[in-house]
């Protein structure tokens, strides 16, 4: 595995591969690596030529400065895991790589509607960040495939966007599953911060999930909506819910009822002390607009 630091030479490196016919996949990650990014990985393992994944705390999509403070860096563990996984090339650049003097804000990003609802509407300026920085890493790699996990399935939406309408790349987006652990909490990095009791209680995201999926037929999206925001408030752990929102997967619009979207996805964040927990399920899925 190839470890490259700046921009310019990697730029170089894949521009020439890509001429010589080779196809690129790209996984970016903030670090702190477990299953859930390596699952990412293994597919632009198996679908490419090259696997490509960075390492970059992006400064500019953290809201909150004590989230950027304590979001944990383990770099040397993460090159070995992602040595392990099949990554050719490692991008680990520093801030000014991304970020130099040089380069002038060239987009202020808006994602319209999808941007707004959710996470855009509980983290100011983060789906900006998060465009900042994917345009970036976009530009410099070019990729044939850009790898994205589900469990930040609005970001995949925007990011999709991002690909589509603002860069008019020709990089395909692939969605892959969201991988958890045993007792269904999705895995994330910040789930190391997490205290034993809140550890313990933090899979009900996933179970109140599950039964609506398992139930949804029985009552209203908005009734539902009431029934887990009153499963999440009665866990003691969970100081904040930010949302939990049913919407139609294709447009993040909320549904009043099951038939006013063919694909349904139910969307939850809480907060456990100063740790945020981001879920997702699909209720429903017609149509293959997601794995
Ligand atoms: P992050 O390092 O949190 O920015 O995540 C990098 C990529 O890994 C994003 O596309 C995430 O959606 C994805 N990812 C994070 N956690 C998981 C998980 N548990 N399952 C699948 N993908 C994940």
């Amino acid at each position: 595995m190839k470890i490259y630091h700046k921009a310019a030479g990697l730029h170089h490196f894949l521009a020439g591969e890509r001429q010589s016919g080779k196809r690129i996949g790209f996984v970016p990650t903030m670090g702190a690596l477990h299953e859930g990014h390596l699952s990412l990985v293994r597919q632009a393992r198996q679908q490419n030529d090259i696997v490509v994944a960075s390492i970059f705390v992006n400064p500019t999509q953290f809201d909150d400065p004590a989230d950027f403070h304590h979001y944990p860096r383990v770099l040397d563990n993460d090159l070995e895991l992602l040595k392990a996984s099949g990554t050719d090339i490692a991008f680990v650049p520093e801030v000014d790589e991304i970020y130099p003097a040089s380069l002038k804000d060239e987009h202020d990003f808006d994602f319209g509607a999808i941007g707004h609802v959710m996470e855009g509407a509980y983290r100011k300026g983060h789906f900006k960040g998060v465009g900042q920085v994917v345009s970036r890493l976009l530009k410099i790699t070019q990729p044939h495939v850009l790898y994205l996990g589900q469990k930040d399935y609005q970001q995949y939406m925007i990011l999709k966007k991002l690909v589509g309408d603002w860069l008019e790349l020709d990089t395909a987006v692939t969605l892959v599953p969201t991988v958890r652990e045993p007792d269904g909490l999705a895995m994330s990095s910040r789930n190391i911060r997490l205290a034993p009791a809140e550890r313990k209680q933090a899979p009900i995201l996933y179970n109140t999930l599950r039964y609506l999926k398992g139930h949804y037929k029985e009552r209203l999206p908005g009734e539902w909506q009431q029934w887990a925001q009153e499963q999440l408030a009665a866990c003691p752990s969970i100081k904040e819910i930010d949302y939990f929102e049913i919407v139609n997967a294709e447009n993040l619009n909320h549904i009043k009822k099951w038939e006013d979207a063919r694909n349904v996805i139910a969307c939850t964040a809480v907060r456990m002390k100063d740790i945020r927990l981001i879920d997702n399920l699909f209720i429903r899925k017609i149509d293959d607009v997601a794995p």
